[in-house]
């Protein structure tokens, strides 16, 4: 059974990308908490960084590159933004195909709710 982000990756389910290259695609959030609401997701559906393989660290790696080029791209590099990466339900995952949320474009506090 397909994630509903592979969906959104395959083109069945459609969303505002803003990036993509051979490992991940980077979409705004259909329920944007910032101006600026960005998941960066990796195409290979690894369920989240606690399920990640030591195998995986390449990937994980190249996700984190990805969100950082977004943010230049979107014009949010030089005011700060934020990514989050919620691992699992207790922690407010609710799609179990990992993402990194780049948040900007207002102000962020410190600890999140
Ligand atoms: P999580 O709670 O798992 O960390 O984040 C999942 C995110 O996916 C949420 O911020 C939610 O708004 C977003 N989301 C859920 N369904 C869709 C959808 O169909 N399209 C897009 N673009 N974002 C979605």
């Amino acid at each position: 059974m397909p994630t509903l982000f592979e969906k959104i990756i395959a083109g069945d389910i459609p969303a505002d990308i803003v990036y993509e290259d051979a490992w991940c695609v980077a979409f705004r959030d259909i329920n944007p908490q910032a101006p600026t609401h960005v998941l960066v997701v990796p195409r290979r559906p690894v369920v989240n960084v606690a399920q990640a393989a030591d195998d995986d660290q390449a990937l994980l790696g190249h996700v984190m590159i990805a969100a950082r080029n977004v943010a230049r791209q979107l014009g949010v590099a030089e005011t700060g933004y934020r990514l989050v990466v919620n691992n699992g339900a207790g922690a407010g995952q609710t799609v179990f195909h990992l993402h990194v949320h780049l948040l900007a474009g207002r102000s962020l506090t410190w600890p999140p709710g």
